[in-house]
């Protein structure tokens, strides 16, 4: 499977443009589409029905039977035109402010007009609720997407964008999973005030001039190891998705069943050292899938650890700052970073600074993956960034050399002109 993110703004007018280039001047084989599309009325499941949605008060919104005939015509022509169909899906995911009865609950919960994105509601796996409309898409979108021959879940883990502070990724502390923890025999309050009193000293480490304080990335560690009720935390946390994730695809498999027998079902999964951390049990769930694609992000290293080294900064000294994003990048083990963090032209795409990934983080996060090899098929994400080909060049090259069968990649709309795809000829 070598394939790439087909944006949704494209549907409308350049589908066909677009994927006469793709097999123009590339090696692409499989579209990826989001369950989820944009529309002027908001955002909208790719559904031409509210039917299996009869049992929530407020059923997702979903396109209409016009717009999803012509969105089928698009995959239909992209079938014709020889590409495989893949469909997107996050079962976390709702980007509707009528399903905000879903979301995680984080120790600084953003306000409804804080959202990732500006709509990203991101759900609970131990609300009920979530589960449930989690089931209710995955079946709906097999049964009427029946051009997909692949269904790749995203995002089964916990939020890692500190977007608007640390405490949005200290989650969740919901009812529900307060209810499942004590049902486990867990001390809720005991852990979520060990989680608070974490993040109050991440927040507020002293400062490296302080002779007495240990090295940042033992410091960082030792806040952690000091609260041994976070690590049961973190495995709670973890059981509640691996439980998410194996319903959801149960789910999926019988749906397949049904509607759709040749559908092939695949994992995306946060960058291999750290997925452990943000809930994703990839080591264990792997058997469940017919492939998995393990992420590179830029996104992790050139904002995520920026932004974090910046939000534990008290004392806001640049030296401070470059010391705590060195320790981080220790801590997720991807290499030294750049000494000169230089800033990307533009934060259309995301990305705050352009030059702290590079290909060798892929040899070393190798390691990780040992457990899979062999097992079963990986088609690894990378992504483009600043129409830099050079560095997309020696990912792809990375992924070769590591013995990966595919890739998934994402490009950014404008790296999808005519001009772009023909100039990155060769490459993917
Ligand atoms: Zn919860």
């Amino acid at each position: 499977m070598r394939s790439v993110y087909f944006h949704w703004s494209l549907l409308e007018h350049e589908a066909e443009r677009v994927l006469d280039d793709l097999a123009r001047w590339t090696n692409i084989d499989t579209l990826l589409f989001y369950a989820w599309t944009k529309t002027r009325k908001g955002d909208k499941l790719l559904l031409p029905t509210t039917d299996g949605f009869e049992d929530f008060d407020s059923p997702a919104p979903v396109v209409g039977e016009a717009a999803f005939d012509t969105f089928s015509g698009v995959l239909e022509m992209a079938k014709s035109k020889g590409f495989k169909i893949a469909c997107h899906f996050c079962p976390l995911f709702a980007h509707s402010s009528e399903m905000l009865a879903l979301r995680n609950e984080a120790l600084h919960q953003p306000t409804p007009d804080e959202l990732f994105h500006g709509d990203l509601i991101w759900g609970c796996p131990n609300n009920p609720l979530t589960i449930q409309y989690a089931i209710a898409e995955v079946r709906s979108v097999i049964k009427a997407w029946q051009s997909a021959e692949l269904l790749q879940l995203n995002h089964v883990e916990y939020p890692v964008w500190p977007h608007t502070g640390c405490g949005v990724i200290f989650t969740c502390f919901c009812q529900h999973c307060r209810e499942a923890a004590q049902s486990a025999g867990l001390d809720f309050a005991a852990i979520e005030g060990e989680a608070r009193a974490l993040l109050d000293d991440l927040t507020t480490m002293p400062s490296q001039n302080d002779s007495v304080s240990p090295p940042t990335t033992n410091a960082v560690l030792e806040c952690i190891l000091r609260r041994p009720m976070l690590a049961e935390w973190m495995t709670f946390r973890t059981a509640s998705l691996t439980k998410l994730i194996s319903t959801v695809t149960n789910a999926a498999r019988e749906a397949a069943q049904q509607f759709n027998p040749q559908l092939k079902i695949g994992m995306d999964v946060f960058l291999p050292s750290l997925a452990n951390v943000v809930g994703t049990d990839f080591t264990s769930l792997y058997p469940l899938f017919d492939w998995i694609s393990p992420k590179f992000p830029d996104y992790l290293t050139g904002s995520i650890v920026p932004m974090l080294a910046d939000q534990m900064n008290s004392t806001g000294e640049q030296a401070r700052t470059a010391e705590l994003r060195e320790s981080l990048r220790q801590i997720l083990d991807v290499g030294p970073g750049p000494s000169n963090y230089e800033p990307s032209p533009s934060h259309d795409e995301e990305l705050f600074y352009r030059n702290t990934f590079d290909a060798t983080i892929v040899d070393r996060q190798m390691t990780y993956l040992n457990p899979l090899k062999g097992k079963v098929q990986m088609n690894p994400w990378v992504w483009q960034y600043n129409q830099d080909l050079p560095l997309l060049q020696e990912k792809v090259s990375a992924l070769d050399r590591n013995g990966f069968e595919g890739y998934c990649i994402w490009l950014w709309k404008h790296d999808l002109t005519t001009s772009a795809l023909q100039e990155s000829q060769g490459i993917f």
